[in-house]
């Protein structure tokens, strides 16, 4: 299929409230959306392409790359398309910010495939909306670049995410002070133009509340619940809780899916968590390179609100803002607050089954949680690399008389000299782990391959994707292509790729933009 055998049915345009003014103008805005149109830009120009994405689309391997670049820049409208910008509030870093709402994101239209599904498809840094407030509706190639490849990583990760189908360069250039230091330059522009069944967020629901417009929220929740939530049934206050417990479980589920790989998103406010439980709006995230709980890439969050330890409460903490959006429907508060109140319990024994699956067990073994704890700390303490220590600890043999001690492991793990006292306590543990294994019954092939499918060889660490945007700024898409290759199978050991597994270099640690990011997008 081709861009122009795209068929669009615009069920979010179609059947929420638009809003009456058709004016591309600042301005507050009572409805779920306003019709837009993107701003067109200069030079368009296709910086790659994720034919996976594509897929989900329909849309084959060869396409006319001037033709792609002139749709997805929002240059050109394919027929059926019907561009808008959605409305929604959020709470940011714990403050409640009022309206804020799709300011430089423009959904082009919902594309419904022959197997009857339905993506949105939407432009990020399409031009002013109606929500743009004081900026300019676009964004720096380095920011899109960042979404476009993690958005894509995540799922080869098997984490739900929104998708990336292409990046755009604008041929334009966009000024920002990366740093808000008063140093503003012209950097390039680029969009990249994602896909997911739906971009709502736990703010297009709070908006509503806190205005106290019944119907609006009535017809939000009930859109939601018919398309995405079908199974559970239809509009009322039992369908309203149901759909509430959904999204509390797939949050939850997320939480527990970054935990795993190291993931910080960096901006946990309720504007950019999915009602899908998708991984929603890349900016400042980052990886753990070595595993540090306090962790975030956000130079914008001094206190650390929404680091890598902080993201489960900080979840639950979106999901009480959510339930207060949900009294109405649900009329009951006690029931949503059962809820919020058996997420912690929930959340910890998810976790132990998760962290039990990166050590090879199944979870039901004897003195789990004590292994785990210890775990933990010997990797905080000695600033492990997290990614490099699961798969060289699923390498060891335990298969044998001696458990392996600390020396057995590669030294690349290691960022610093790890002192002979806390080496001894590695050596302890991994005879604790020895033990643990043999009362499971678990040899060393079987614990292998259970490790090595939930702990990912490959992520893309930010000095990974600093070194793609700073040759991509050069006019260089190669180091780009090999790293998407490289992403798509990030669990499996890729000699060819080796050198995207390595440790942090030096240089990186301090590097801004690339250890540390601003919300400067
Ligand atoms: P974010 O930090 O990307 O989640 O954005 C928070 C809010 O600011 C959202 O409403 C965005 O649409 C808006 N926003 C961020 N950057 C821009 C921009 N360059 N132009 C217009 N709106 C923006
Ligand atoms: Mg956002």
């Amino acid at each position: 299929m081709t861009l122009s055998d795209l068929i669009f049915s615009n069920r979010f345009t179609g059947q929420l409230s638009a809003d009456p003014l058709n004016e591309n103008r600042a301005r507050p805005v009572r409805a779920a959306f306003s019709r837009v149109l993107p701003t067109p830009v200069k030079n368009p120009h296709l910086l790659a392409w994720s034919p996976e994405t594509a897929g989900l689309l329909g849309l084959s391997e060869a396409q006319d790359p001037l033709a792609l670049a002139a749709v997805f820049s929002g240059n050109r409208q394919l027929s059926g398309m019907d561009p808008f910008a959605a409305c929604y509030g959020g709470h940011q870093f714990g403050h409640w910010a009022g309206q804020l709402g799709d300011g430089r994101a423009i959904t082009l239209g919902e594309v419904k495939t022959l197997g009857g599904e339905y993506w949105e498809v939407q432009l990020k840094g399409a031009g002013p909306t109606p929500y743009s407030r004081h900026a300019d509706g676009r964004a720096v190639l380095r920011s899109s670049v960042r979404e476009f490849i993690c958005s894509e990583a995540m799922h080869h990760l098997g984490i739900p995410s929104t998708r990336a189908l292409c990046l755009v360069g604008t041929g334009e250039s966009v000024i920002r002070d990366m740093f808000y230091d008063g140093h503003p330059e012209a950097e390039p522009g680029a969009i990249v133009t994602r896909v997911a069944p739906s971009f709502l967020r736990f703010g297009n629901f709070e908006l509503p509340a806190a205005r106290r417009d019944r119907d609006q929220l009535m017809q939000l929740a009930a859109f939601t619940l018919t398309h995405y939530y079908p199974e559970l049934g239809a509009p009322g206050p039992e369908a309203y809780l149901a759909l509430f417990q959904a999204v509390q479980a797939r949050t939850l589920d997320l939480m527990i899916q970054w935990m795993r790989v190291g993931f910080v998103h960096g901006v946990m406010n309720t504007d950019n968590l999915s009602i899908l439980g998708l991984t929603l709006d890349y900016g400042p995230y980052g990886w753990l390179d070595d595993f540090n709980p306090a962790f975030t890439p956000n130079t914008s969050d001094r206190e650390g609100r929404y680091c890598y330890a902080n993201q489960p409460h900080c979840a639950l903490w979106n999901l009480s803002c959510l339930a207060n959006a949900w009294v109405p429907l649900v009329g009951d508060v006690t029931l949503l607050n059962a809820e919020l109140q058996a997420f912690q319990q929930r959340y910890e024994a998810a976790h132990q089954v998760m962290m039990a699956a990166k050590l090879g067990f199944s979870g039901s073994e004897e003195g789990l949680a004590a292994l785990i704890s210890e775990w933990q700390t010997c990797l905080a303490s000695a600033g492990a690399d997290m990614t490099l220590t699961y798969r060289a600890l699923a390498d060891l043999a335990f298969d044998r008389e001696a458990a392996p001690t600390f020396g057995d492991l590669p030294p690349d793990c290691f960022y610093t000299t790890v002192s002979p006292v806390l080496q001894q306590r590695w050596t302890v543990w991994l005879q604790q782990y020895q033990d643990t294994l043999r009362h499971a019954r678990l040899g060393d092939a079987e614990r292998r391959a259970h490790m090595n499918a939930v702990n990912p060889s490959l992520i893309p660490r930010n000095y990974l994707v600093y070194q793609v945007i700073e040759a991509l700024e050069a006019g260089d898409k190669q180091p780009l292509t090999r790293l998407m290759d490289a992403l798509k199978t990030p669990y499996r050991t890729q000699a060819e790729y080796a050198d995207l597994s390595a440790r942090r270099p030096d240089w990186a640690r301090q590097v801004a933009g690339c250890s540390a990011l601003s919300c400067s997008s």
